[in-house]
Formats: C-alpha cells, sequence, structure tokens
C-alpha cells in the first residue's frame, strides 16, 4: 500500500464501510468480500486437479462423467456457507462472480479440463429465478467464463416442472419425477460438444444427474461437472 492509499483509505472506508463475510472484521480495500486471513483458510478442495476425486466417484454408477471439481469443501458456520448465504440470498452477485473467477483458476491450471466447449447453469424453474433475481450458477459461470474464455450458454436446458412435493413419492418414481424435470431446448447446438454444467453447491447430486442425464441423450454429448461446494461427505 502506498502513502496514497494508506490517506485516501479510510475516508473511503467511511463513506463505504463494509466487513469481512468471513469473520466480520473490517476491511478497508474495497474490492475484497474476505480479510486476508478468511482467504487463506478458504477450504479449497483440490479435486480439478485429480482424476477420481471424490467428486467423480460421487457420480461412478449414476452418470459418466468426464472430469468433475468442486472448488470448496462446504461445512455450516464456515467462510464458505457465509460466502453462499451471502451471494445466493442477499443478491451480492459481484461476491458471486469472484467466487466464479476462483472455479475459473482451478479450471484453467488443469489440463483434465481442456477441450470444454460451452459452461452450462444448472437451470432454475423460471419462478424461482424470477424471485431471486437471478441464477446463481449463471453467475458463477460468468466468473468462470471471464478467467477461461469458454463461452456461457445459457437456455440450451431448461427446468420445465416443479419437484418440490415429492417428498411421499418412492425412490424410483422420485428420480423419474426429477429426471423428467430438464428439458434440452437446442440439441443442434450440444450435438459432439463437451459441456461443462456448473452448480452452486452439491449434496445428493439429484438434480445435476438429472439434468446431466438429459445432456448425455444429445448424440456425442460429453459431460464435465464444476460446483462451488461440495456438500456431501
Ligand atoms: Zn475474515
Amino acid at each position: 500500500m502506498n502513502i496514497h492509499e494508506n490517506i485516501i483509505a479510510p475516508f473511503v472506508h467511511f463513506f463505504y464501510p463494509h466487513n469481512c463475510i468471513g469473520c466480520g472484521s473490517d476491511i478497508i480495500e474495497r474490492e475484497n468480500f474476505l480479510c486476508l486471513e478468511c482467504i487463506n483458510e478458504l477450504p479449497h478442495t483440490s479435486f480439478a486437479l485429480h482424476a477420481n476425486n471424490p467428486l467423480e466417484k460421487f457420480f461412478w454408477g449414476r452418470i459418466p462423467v468426464t472430469a468433475g471439481m468442486s472448488e470448496f469443501y462446504f461445512s455450516k458456520t464456515s467462510i464458505v456457507q457465509n460466502c453462499i448465504h451471502e451471494f445466493k440470498y442477499k443478491g451480492n452477485t459481484k461476491l458471486g462472480l469472484y467466487l466464479g473467477r476462483m472455479i475459473g483458476k482451478s479450471i484453467l491450471n488443469s489440463n483434465r479440463f481442456a477441450g470444454i466447449d460451452f459452461l452450462i447453469p444448472l437451470p432454475l424453474f423460471t419462478k424461482k429465478e424470477f424471485i431471486r433475481g437471478f441464477n446463481q450458477s449463471a453467475i458463477l459461470c460468468k466468473g468462470i467464463s471471464e478467467i477461461t474464455n469458454i463461452p456461457v450458454m445459457p437456455n440450451s436446458v431448461i427446468r420445465i416442472k416443479a419437484t418440490e412435493t415429492q417428498t411421499k413419492k418412492g425412490r424410483i418414481e422420485r428420480w423419474e419425477n426429477v429426471e423428467k424435470s430438464f428439458s434440452v431446448t437446442d440439441a443442434e447446438r450440444l450435438k459432439n460438444k463437451h459441456v461443462l454444467l456448473v452448480d452452486d453447491v452439491i449434496t445428493t447430486g439429484a438434480t445435476i444427474e438429472a439434468c446431466g442425464a438429459q445432456i448425455l441423450k444429445v448424440e456425442g454429448a460429453k459431460l464435465s461437472i464444476a460446483s462451488l461446494a461440495y456438500a456431501t461427505r
């Protein structure tokens, strides 16, 4: 920090006060969301670098995944959880872009993700997206794209049916219900393409599996998966 910044920063902070999303401590630099300590404590997985990593294993026997990664381990009451809350529920899309760029850097630094043609955000129900004002996965895709230059292809897959009220259904019925809730609208563009399907948090993997299954029905399509956080243990 130079003298100029030393003098100016406190004033900037006075007008734009903000706190670290991870621990709540004061941050002076306006462009940062996390303090240096929290940045250093972020639980990166390094999955992107390793074949047969836990995320890829998680989909074994479910759908064929060319490469899979999650940027962070997810746990409750953690920096990552605070970030996701701030991003998704408080609408901090700039933070979302920042997190997306972190995924982008990991993908760029791994040759396992070479040759991806498109990024596809996991679609939300239109109503949900309307209420939230954005699709969090689309924001992450934008951040990934800024770093990797891989284009985003939204709306090539859509979500067509609500799946919330299915708690009383059996396992198979439930799966059929979820699988049918995605539809590929532009199969021609996905033909023989390698797509990276992006989600925020992978917990059961059921939605991403269902969406991925539809993409894989397109002739010659290859599927890779990226998520901001990995919540399964
Ligand atoms: Zn902090």
